[in-house]
Parts: C-alpha cells; structure tokens; sequence
C-alpha cells in the first residue's frame, strides 16, 4: 500500500522496468532523485528479444558506469559479423582500433535481472510489482498512473512530478503520448541451437540468400539464438507442418558443422515468436511526461539495434533531467524533455535507418548479392558499415554513401558480368530501389542540417 505523504514526494515514475525503464531507474538514481518503478512482473522473462548488444550499447553502459550489468550471466563477447550468402562468406570484424568495446551475446532474461537487482537495492528508487491500467491526466499534465498490484484487484494511484513510460513494443499507453504509425513487417520464429560450432565462435551470423533472412548469435557458452524471418502481418503458424517446413527451407542454409543442431532444436520445437515492428518516433510534447524505449521508436531487430538505441536515449535523458535540480519546476522540466526530443535522433537515426535499410536489401535479390560483393571488398566498405551496424559510428551521410554506393557497385559488376544491352535496365533499377528504399527511412527520421541536401542528392539520382 502506497500512503500520501510517500506519494506526494516522487520525483519520477517508471512504467515498466524493462530494458529502458530498468537502466533510466538505474541511471537517475545517481541525481539523489525520488523514484518509483511500477513493473508488471519482476521474474526473469523467457524471450527471444534483446540478446545481441552491439558495441555501441555495451559503450553507453560503460559511460553510465554500469558495464557490470554484463557480468555472471555467461555472457559470450562478439567481435563481429560473419555474413553467409549462399555458398559464401565474409568476416567483418567491429571497429577496435581506439580500444572500442566489443559486443556481448546473452540471455535477455538474466542481463535484465542484473538491472533490477541493481534499481532494487537502490534506497532512492521503489519498485512495486503491479500493472499500470491508466495514466491519470488533469489540466493538460499527466500527474500519474492507477495501477494494481500484482495480485490485487482495487486499484491504487500514485502522483509523481515525471510520469516516463516505458511500457515495451506492445505499448497500451505510446497513443496518449505520441502519434504512432505503427506496421509490423514479420516476425521473428525463434531457436536455441545447443552445444555445437559456428563458422566463427563469438560472431554474429547473418544467413542470407534465396530464402527469408536468419540471424544466429551466441547467448550463452554452450547455445547460439536462431532468429528466422517470416515476412507479412501474421505470425507464422506453429502447427503440425512447422517443423517440415523450417527442415525444407532452411537446414541447408545452416552452416555445415551446426546443422545437427538445427535439426535437434527444430525437432525439440520449443519456438517463440514475436513481431517486428516499424515505428518511428513521434512524440507529442505533454507537460509532466516523456514516452521512451520500443514505446516511443522501434526498428527491425535483424541488426539487434534496439537496447543499443534504448541505452543511446537513456543516457541521453538523464543527462537532460539532470540539470533540472527541482522536479516540481514544470517549465524546467518540460524544457529538458522537449530538448531530449528534438536531439535523441541524433544517436538513433543511423541505427534506425541501417536496420530497416537492410531488412529492405536483403529481400531484394539484387541488392542482397550487391551488399555481399560490397562488403566483401573489405576495406572501408566493410569497416565503415560494420561501425555503423555496431552503433559506434553515426554519421548518416556516410551511411547514405555506402548504401548508395553499394548499389552502384553491384550495377557496374552486373554491366561488367553480362552483356550491357541486356541489363542496363535491371542495374538502373537496382539504384532506384536502393532510394526507393532508404528515402522514407531518412524522412521519417527527424530532419537535422544537410538534410534537405540529402534528398536532393537521393532525388537527382534517380
Ligand atoms: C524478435 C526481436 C529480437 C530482438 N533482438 C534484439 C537484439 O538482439 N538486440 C537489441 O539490441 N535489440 C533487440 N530487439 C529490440 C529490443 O528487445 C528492444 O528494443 C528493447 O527490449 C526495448 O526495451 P523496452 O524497455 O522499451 O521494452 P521491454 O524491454 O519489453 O520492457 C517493457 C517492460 O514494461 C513492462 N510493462 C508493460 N506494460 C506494463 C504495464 N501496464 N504496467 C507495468 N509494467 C508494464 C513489461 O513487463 C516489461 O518489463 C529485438 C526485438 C525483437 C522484436
């Protein structure tokens, strides 16, 4: 039971203490601040999401001087990509020169379970296992959510200066706070492949080629997560053919010395699925609360960018919220939130961009054998994209060149390859689509300098 007088002085309200909920709790605990998390189920989740942080999370975790978050649960480091395309591959290693971390594998379970130990044992932040049924509003403001504890059927309310809502993909409450367009473009059919050998241990495997894309990362020393795409609006069905088809489709596209495993994981038929979703950012600003994490901006999980553009957002905010030493000074506060809305694209947009951007050129045949033979080049064509997939490099004009440049590369190999009448047209499409595809990415992205200059390049290319 939660009293007045206790009510009257938090500070902020957590709705939801997952990845972005738990380590913002975590993160504004620093600033002496009063905070209340309410979490729907504090037991380690079961899932298929969130299991590959790239470098460049692992990186905001260090800035915020939690790295430990990473510790005792068997987490595998990663140090790159191996991308298979058909009969081939290509190892593309994460940028390490400057001594930049490297990413980690693990089950999303246990690394959250870390985080809630940590915000549990904070003596400034409460958390409270219930479900938040409503967010309470009153003269334009949020003030705070009705919730009901876990097991209770009354609900109680809890008032706070910053209500900030973090309630996941499945968001019941992003309408109030933003104007979301949400599109689900497939889902993700899950396996955990046991005790066998990738082509390369501790590397991330892209499988690409006449079949969905799948990804397959190590999560702990001994199993490595398979994620299977099925395009469209429906998830795939598990029934009685299921472990047919995914034998038939793609047990041949498994590397050689984990296809015993593939077959055992698919014949033991533990799946899980989830969709995967677009939705850019768009806030709406409401004084007394900030929309974060899957709830506010998701992109599609084949590059594993989501905790890394969680981790960019929640030191970003707390860096914002810290300056304001007084949360009952609404105008300071809302002037901190609107400043983190107008500047959090700045390290999210590149991870957005890159993981719909590829989701696009790997069902696109030509496209898809262009990026192999562009990154295959090595080089800066495989470095310089790595950077970006890796979250360490933001740099969107660089990241529209190699998308750009790619296709332009695969058009001149398809000119050199055959002959030049027959394919003239293919290959102008192929750059067409490359824009077609990356244009609505860039727009949906809050505009910054150059951009404008930008579209105008994409527009003259085409
Ligand atoms: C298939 C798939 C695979 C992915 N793989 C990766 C990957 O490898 N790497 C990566 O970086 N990202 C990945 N992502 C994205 C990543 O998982 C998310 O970006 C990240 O988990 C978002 O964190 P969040 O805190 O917003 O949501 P969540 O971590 O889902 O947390 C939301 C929390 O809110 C709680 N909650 C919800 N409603 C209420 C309520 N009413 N009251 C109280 N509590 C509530 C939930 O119980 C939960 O704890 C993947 C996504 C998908 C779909």
């Amino acid at each position: 039971m939660v009293n007045n007088r206790t009510n009257k002085d938090i500070d902020v309200l957590i709705v939801g203490a997952g990845i972005a909920g738990a380590s913002l709790a975590a993160n504004l605990a620093k600033t002496g601040k009063n905070i209340v998390v309410v979490e729907r189920d504090l037991s380690e989740r079961d899932v298929i999401i969130g299991e590959l942080l790239q470098p460049g999370g692992v990186q905001k975790l260090e800035e915020m001087g939690f790295s430990s978050f990473i510790n005792d649960i068997d987490a595998q480091p990663v140090y790159g990509y191996d991308i298979i395309y058909e009969e081939r591959d290509y190892v593309i290693p994460y940028p390490n020169k400057n001594g930049e971390p490297c990413g980690y594998g693990f089950r999303n379970g246990a690394f959250l379970q870390n985080i809630r130990k940590h915000i549990l044992a904070q003596p400034n932040i409460r958390v409270i296992e219930g479900t938040v049924t409503e967010l309470i509003e009153a003269n334009e403001a949020i003030t705070g959510v009705r919730y009901k504890l876990k097991g209770a059927t009354d609900e109680e309310s809890l008032y706070a200066h910053l209500t900030i809502v973090t309630d996941g993909p499945l968001s019941i409450f992003r309408e109030k706070l933003s104007k979301p367009v949400k599109q689900v473009n497939g889902f993700f059919l899950g396996l955990l492949m046991k005790d066998c050998e990738m082509p390369f241990a501790n590397h991330g495997h892209l499988v690409m080629g006449d079949h969905p894309p799948m990804v397959i990362y190590p999560v702990t020393s001994t199993s490595w997560r398979v994620l299977i795409d099925f395009k469209g609006e429906k998830p795939p069905r598990l029934g009685k053919d299921i472990r047919q088809s995914l034998l038939e489709k793609f047990e041949n596209a498994i590397p050689q010395s984990a296809r015993p495993a593939f077959v055992a994981a698919v014949e033991k038929g533990k799946f899980k699925t989830f969709p995967n979703h677009r939705l850019p950012a768009s806030p709406v600003n409401k004084a007394g609360a900030v929309l974060l994490g899957d709830a506010l901006n998701m992109r599609h999980p084949l590059t594993g960018g989501g905790m890394t553009a969680a981790f960019n957002d929640v030191l970003r905010l707390s860096n914002n919220l810290e300056k304001v030493k007084d949360f009952s000074n609404k105008r300071q506060l809302t002037k901190a939130i609107k400043n983190f809305y107008e500047k959090r694209h700045l390290g999210t947009q590149t991870t957005n961009i890159l993981a719909d951007g590829l989701y696009g050129v790997v069902y696109n045949a030509d496209l898809r054998n262009a990026f192999f033979e562009y990154v295959s080049r090595g080089d800066k064509y495989a470095e310089e994209t790595c950077s970006i997939l890796a979250g360490l490099n933001k740099d969107k004009k660089l990241l529209l060149n190699h998308f750009i440049g790619m296709a332009r590369y695969g058009t001149q190999l398809k000119i050199s390859s055959e002959k030049k009448s027959v394919v003239v047209t293919e290959s102008i499409t192929m750059v067409k689509d490359a824009v077609g595809i990356i244009t609505p990415l860039l727009l949906s992205e809050k505009p910054d300098p150059g951009n404008k200059l930008m579209l105008e390049a994409l527009n003259r290319i085409v």
